[in-house]
């Protein structure tokens, strides 16, 4: 399993989770993932409006564990030994005025690449 710390301070976010065709989903995950990765779900963050989208494949349900690692994202849990969401909500904090870096993603694939760790 894939281990989490939790970011400090990260809000309570609103999260939504969409089953939609598998095309729309990779649309909208396909830019978190490295090329040639095919991604399973993602989740995306937005600081502004406080909310949290998981996007999952209605076709390919994924599995369990998948759709729990996009939750604890969405809860302020980044993988262990990364800084992604942590400098995401400095970023936010330090800005002034726009959503300026107030957006961001993280993404579980599986198949043939490897998992995430
Ligand atoms: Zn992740």
């Amino acid at each position: 399993m894939v281990g989490h710390q939790k970011v400090a301070g990260w809000p309570d976010m609103q999260t939504f989770e969409h089953y939609v065709p598998t095309d729309q989903m990779r649309d909208r995950c396909s830019k978190y993932v490295a090329f040639g990765m095919s991604p399973e779900a993602c989740a995306e963050f937005n600081l502004t409006a406080n909310r949290c989208d998981i996007w999952l494949s209605a076709d390919f349900p994924p599995a369990k564990w998948v759709v729990e690692h996009e939750r604890l994202h969405c809860k302020g849990y980044d993988h262990i030994g990364m800084s992604t969401m942590a400098n995401l909500l400095a970023r936010h904090r330090g800005a002034t005025g726009g959503d300026l870096a107030s957006t961001g993603g993280d993404f579980a694939s599986t198949g043939a690449t490897a998992p995430p760790r």
